[in-house]
Formats: structure tokens, sequence, C-alpha cells
């Protein structure tokens, strides 16, 4: 296969490109598109040009943020990539007017072969879901690797285009199909966006928006963690987006803008319950990344190479952006364009990702490139250093208090003495036992253990011993009771303990068994015995916590009444 890319000005152009290049019009070429001129007149001008040319090749277009052309970014140009296969035939085909999923199967659908192995697809970027094409394309082409992108403005958000030779589409996809029996694909991305601050989740969102993170609006998320500049809302937010881990990979999200309903509206779908966090940009991943992608394509028959690569990107680096692409020209001719979110397949998933550079190698022989090409250089840099260093320390607290944040919480539902819950948390697991046998109907048993003579043992042995007999009361409960038995210390020497899927049968009898075991196992430091006075009762029908405590409580004194070291039923 042969790459050759043609930086188009002006009509004409196109004919005395594939002339000179000696371009036959077949099945075999795959035209590619890129214009950063995103009006309907220069689209239609193009199209008619193309169809002049080619009747037989496959020709898709897309408008950019920005074109490359042989490695090098451009603006506000048209580039057209022509690659002539050996053996390998192209398909391509425009649908719109639909639901993203039904517009990506649709048009995968008229493209696929059985001998597909690859498949590059160019939706618009303002309506079109890239999430819903990628599981289009999975389910019509699985294990079969997709590129490509979501069509750019340069962030005038008004008009994104995609086309054939023959038709246009703003709101649509378009995608071309390359048929052969053996083809050699290898893809990289490159993110280069490390999370900083702590973890948030997600708690309101729909499609592509988010109303609120931790129970609160977006915006006001926004506003309290990058402060001040978040009156440059929602640009602001380009700079910093939302990361989050789905499957074990991390995306990014770009936010496009605010609506009035208080939403967020991002390039591509995020979901409640999964935890994103903000984060920066590093151009120190950047290079070696770059610098990894340039030795893995080395490596591999590397004969034409796409690059679709986020928008995002450049906004950010400027003219830095095309180091990635720049040194990869060369390996091998070099096109693609700036997107408004990026198809890629990792280890056999699609993906659509945002923020990332995405880079294809193609080559239908197998002849590796070998040690061609220009290293890129990566020196130390002390910006980045200081940068780095930031990052780490910005993490590095949010992970301290994470910690001390669980710990307090920790604390806070135990009794620091004993180990065991307290009453606040213990009320709160009653409560969900209470809601739970509401629905299910399932029994419980609450038992109120109180220590016999107590006062009379800190009396004659002091408080310190005291102590070790509460101790010693229950690590004895612990291990007399089952796992799923909830103990808690209710009061001073009271403990109230929590026995679910349990009868007033069977609790009695656990607590008959406590009782004894007490008596025979627990020792005063004079060889007096010790023992326990227990009142039990189980959940009836409509019962509310008080009532169900208060019974409890009753029959452990009624116990105390019948003259202590007894069990007690209500
Ligand atoms: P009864 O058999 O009627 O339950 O008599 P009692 O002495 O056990 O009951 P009372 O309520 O009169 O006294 C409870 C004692 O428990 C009084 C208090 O000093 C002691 N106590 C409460 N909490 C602690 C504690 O954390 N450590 C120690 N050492 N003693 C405690
Ligand atoms: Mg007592
Ligand atoms: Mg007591």
């Amino acid at each position: 296969m042969k790459t050759s890319n043609l930086l188009y000005r002006e009509e004409g152009d196109l004919e005395r490109f594939v002339e000179k290049e000696g371009v036959e019009d077949s099945k075999r070429v795959l035209v590619q598109v890129f214009t950063g001129v995103p009006e309907p007149g220069n689209i239609t001008s193009l199209q008619k040009e193309l169809r002049s040319i080619f009747k037989e090749a496959g020709v898709i277009g897309t408008t950019t943020g920005g074109e490359i052309l042989n490695g090098k970014v451009l603006e506000n140009s048209t580039v057209v990539s022509i690659t002539t296969f050996e053996r390998a035939r192209v398909n391509v085909a425009l649908a719109e007017g639909k639901e993203s999923y039904d517009s990506g199967l649709e048009a995968v659908g008229s493209v696929a072969e059985d001998e597909t192995k690859l498949l590059i697809m160019f939706a618009d970027g303002l309506f079109t879901n890239g999430d819903e094409l990628v599981e289009a394309v999975s389910s019509r082409l699985p294990g079969v690797p997709m590129a490509g992108g979501l069509a750019g403005d340069n962030f005038t958000f008004k008009g994104t285009y995609v086309f054939t030779a023959e038709d246009v589409t703003s709101r649509g996809v378009v995608c071309a199909s390359v048929n052969t029996e053996r083809l050699y694909v290898n893809g990289y991305y490159n993110l280069a966006w490390v999370p900083i601050g702590k973890e948030m989740e997600v708690t309101k969102a729909r499609g592509n928006r988010i109303y609120e993170i931790e129970g609160r609006p977006v915006i006001e998320i926004y506003k309290d963690y990058l402060g001040a500049e978040a009156e440059d809302l929602p640009h602001i937010a380009i700079e910093f987006p939302l990361v989050f881990e789905r499957e074990g990979t991390l995306l990014a999200r770009a936010c496009l803008g605010m609506d009035e309903d208080g939403s967020m509206v991002y390039e591509g779908a995020i979901r409640e319950g999964e935890k994103v966090r903000f984060s920066i940009w590093d151009t120190g991943i950047m290079l070696s990344s770059a610098a990894d992608n340039l030795k893995r394509f080395r490596e591999v028959p590397s004969e034409s190479i796409f690059v679709y690569t986020c928008l995002g990107r450049k906004y950010l680096m400027g003219n830095e952006a095309e180091v990635e692409s720049r040194y990869l020209q060369s390996l091998a001719p070099t096109s693609g364009f700036l997107t408004y979110g990026e198809f890629f397949t990792k280890e056999g998933r699609n993906w659509f990702m945002n923020y990332t550079f995405t880079s294809i190698s193609l080559a239908e022989n197998p002849k590796v490139c070998g040690r061609e090409g220009q290293d890129i250089e990566e020196g130390p840099d002390r910006e980045l250093m200081r940068f780095r260093a930031l990052v780490s320390l910005v993490n590095s607290i949010t992970r301290e208090l994470k910690e001390a944040n669980s710990k307090l919480e920790k604390l806070a539902e135990k009794d620091p003495l004993t180990g065991l819950y307290n009453r606040r948390k213990m009320i709160e697991l009653i409560d969900e036992q209470l809601r739970r046998s509401e629905r299910y109907g399932t029994s419980f048993c609450l038992l109120m253990v109180d220590i016999d003579d107590f006062k009379l043992v800190n009396d004659t042995c002091g408080h310190q011993k005291g102590d070790e007999i509460l101790l010693e009361v229950s690590d004895l409960m612990r291990s007399v009771l089952r796992e799923t038995d909830v103990i808690s210390r209710w009061g001073g020497e009271e403990f109230l303990i929590l026995m679910p899927q349990t009868d007033l049968d069977g609790g009695t009898a656990v607590a008959e068994k406590l009782r004894l075991e007490v008596k025979k196992r627990l020792r005063l430091p004079g060889g007096g015995s010790l023992s326990v006075s227990i009142g039990i009762t189980a959940y009836r029908d409509g019962d509310s916590l008080e009532q169900l405590v208060s019974r409890a409580d009753r029959a452990m004194y009624s116990a105390k009444r019948k003259g202590k070291d007894l069990v007690s039923v209500y």
C-alpha cells in the first residue's frame, strides 16, 4: 500500500496531484478528506472535484479542528490523504437522520464484509453520541479494530460535517471498511492527563450531561475546586477534564459547555455512580508516550499512519502538539485530523475517547521499519519536575485526608474500650434491620445483656480491673455469637445484641448459652464468679426501634428482679 497526502488549496489541485502521484481510481483506493473549513459551500465544491476523479474509490471526509499533513498540524486548511492498497478493497457509507446507535449500525452494516480488517469512522461532533457508535460497531464487527473520530469546527460549535463524495450530513456518520485477507493494523493511544485531587461520585447524570456530583450541583463543584478561575467556565473546564476508570481504562471527558438547566455538557457519556477526578496535562507523559509510540511502530510493519487526535490537546499545547505526529512521519506518511472525540480499539475492545492522541499503523506487507526514524529528545526539565512535584503533593495530601477520614468514620462508630459498635451505630443498624424485616417479613431478636453487680466489681477490685472485665465479656460474646450477630456497647456495662434471621426460641437458646459461658469462663480476682442478666425480645410486625429496645430492657430488668444470672423473655 502507498499513501500520499495533499495540501489542497484550490480547484484543480486534486487532479494535478493524482496525476503526479500516478493514483488510479479503483476499489482499492481510500480517500480521506480533512477540512478545517466547516462550510457547506466548501464541502460541495470538494465533492464535485472528488466525484470527477473518483468513481470507484472509497471517499470519506470530515470537518476538523486542525489537519495533519505528513505529521504537521495545520489549521483552516484542507488535507486529502489518498491510500492505494495492493490487495485490500474499500467500502464506504453514510448514514443520517436516526438515533446514533441506529445510524452507526446502518453505516457499518453496509460496509462490513467477512474479510473486514479495519473500520474507520467519522461522525458529526455536535449531535452524534460516540459511545453509541462504538457499541454499534462492536455488535456488527466484533474484534475488528476501529479508528477515527468526531468532526470538529475549531471550538465554534456551530456545525460539523461528515461526507462521502456524494452526500454530506451535519447529523450522522460516515465510515470506510478495509477488506482483505491480511492487513497489519497496530494502534497506539496516549492520554497524558494525570488525575489530581479527590475522587468524586457522579450522582446525577443523563447521557452526555452531568447535573450533580457528590449530591451537589456540578457547577458548584467546579467553583469550589477551581476557585476564582471558575468564573471562566466552561472554558477553564477544558483545561481540567474529568477523568474516570471504566473497565480498567482511564477515560477523559471534554466539557463542551454549560446549560441553563444547570448541567454541564460533555463530549461523551458519563454514568451515574462513576467516580471522577479532575485531571491536569502532563507534557512529560506526552513526550515519553510519543517516544514509546515511535518505538512500537518501528517494530511493526508500517506503510501508512493515520492520526486522530483531540483538539483539546492543541488548545493546551499549541504547536507542541505536533511532536506526537511529526516523528511518526519518519516511519510512514502520516495524516489525520484534530477531533472532538476519538475511536480506538484497545485489547480487542472499542472505546470512545476524549483528549487522547490515537494513531494506527497499517501495512499489507510484513516488512518492519526497524531503526528508521528520528528519536524524540527528552531532556530533564525543571519546570516539569516542579509541576510533577506539585501534582504529587496534592495527591498525597488528598490520600492522607481520605485515610484520616475513614479512620474517623470508624472511630465514630466504635466504642474505644471494647471495639464494639457504639450506641449511635447500633441504632442505625437496628433501623436498617427493621426496614428489611418490614419488607421481607424476616424475624430477628434483640438481647439486652447487663453485668450483675458490676458496681461491686469496681468498688472491690478497682476501676482498672472493671475495664478489663468489660473487655473480657466483650471478647467472650464475640466468641460465642455468630459472625452475623451484631454486638454493641449500649451503655456502661450494658450490651445490646442484634441477631438477624433468628426467632425467639433460637435467640433464647443462644442467650442461655451466653449466660452459662460467662458463668463458666469468667472469674473475678478473688475467685468469685461473674454473671450477666439477659433480656430478649423478637421483632413483631409494626415495631418501632423504641418499642423493641424498651421490651428488651424490660425483659432484662425482670431477670434482675427475679434474682439475676437469668434469661428473661418478653
Ligand atoms: P445490677 O446487677 O443491678 O446491674 O447492678 P450494677 O452494679 O451492675 O448496676 P449499676 O447500674 O448500679 O452500676 C453499673 C456500674 O458500672 C456503675 C459504673 O461505675 C460501672 N461502669 C459503667 N461503665 C464503666 C466503665 O467503662 N468502666 C468501669 N470500670 N466501670 C463502669
Ligand atoms: Mg449491671
Ligand atoms: Mg446497668
